[in-house]
């Protein structure tokens, strides 16, 4: 059973953001009210993709919606991703670590295999910001995060906001 209700966004540096998600065994009633909350705390924050283990339950699993509408959200059970084509730069944010937003290099293209919520395998082709979204959320599920692929110029740019968060997690224990 898992602890729905008091799902809430995980921070850096939250060591659940830095493990490897475990897979989804039955889509269950479980599962499909943690794609519920999943979506009210994405679309609370105006985010486009939200992993599992960002509200602190390590499955591997994610939802997308590039226009932050419940309505668009996709879900992703288990993906086997492939990247493709030419590396590209863009800057990125994390609902997990309020506050940067940085350049990361990702492939333009990719391509997902996955499970949906009524347990069918479907599988993706993806260019652009889908392409980009799929490999961020695709970290969370392996443990990496943005923090992990930043420049070195920009972690020490961004030194007192890590710092910060740092701290406020500390806090929070
Ligand atoms: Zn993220």
């Amino acid at each position: 059973m898992l602890d729905i209700e008091n799902c809430k966004i995980k921070n850096y540096p939250s060591d659940i953001l830095a493990r490897p998600a475990e897979t989804v065994g039955e889509i269950n009633d479980d599962i499909r009210l943690l794609v519920k909350k999943m979506t009210d705390v994405m679309v609370e924050r105006n985010g486009i993709g939200l992993a599992a283990s960002q509200v602190g339950i390590p499955l591997r699993l994610f939802i997308i919606s590039l226009d932050t509408t419940a309505r668009d959200v996709k879900v992703y059970i288990n993906p086997k991703i492939s990247m493709a084509g030419q590396l590209d730069t863009a800057e990125e944010g994390c609902l997990s670590i309020p506050g940067l937003c940085s350049n990361i290099k990702r492939y333009k293209k990719c391509s997902v295999t996955a499970t949906d919520l009524d347990g069918n395998e479907f599988t993706q082709q993806a260019e652009g910001l889908l392409a980009r979204c799929l490999q961020h959320e695709n970290d969370h599920i392996e443990g990496v995060t943005i923090a992990n692929r930043i420049t070195q110029v920009a972690r020490i740019i961004n030194r007192k906001l890590f710092k910060k968060l740092e701290l406020k997690h500390q806090a929070e224990q």
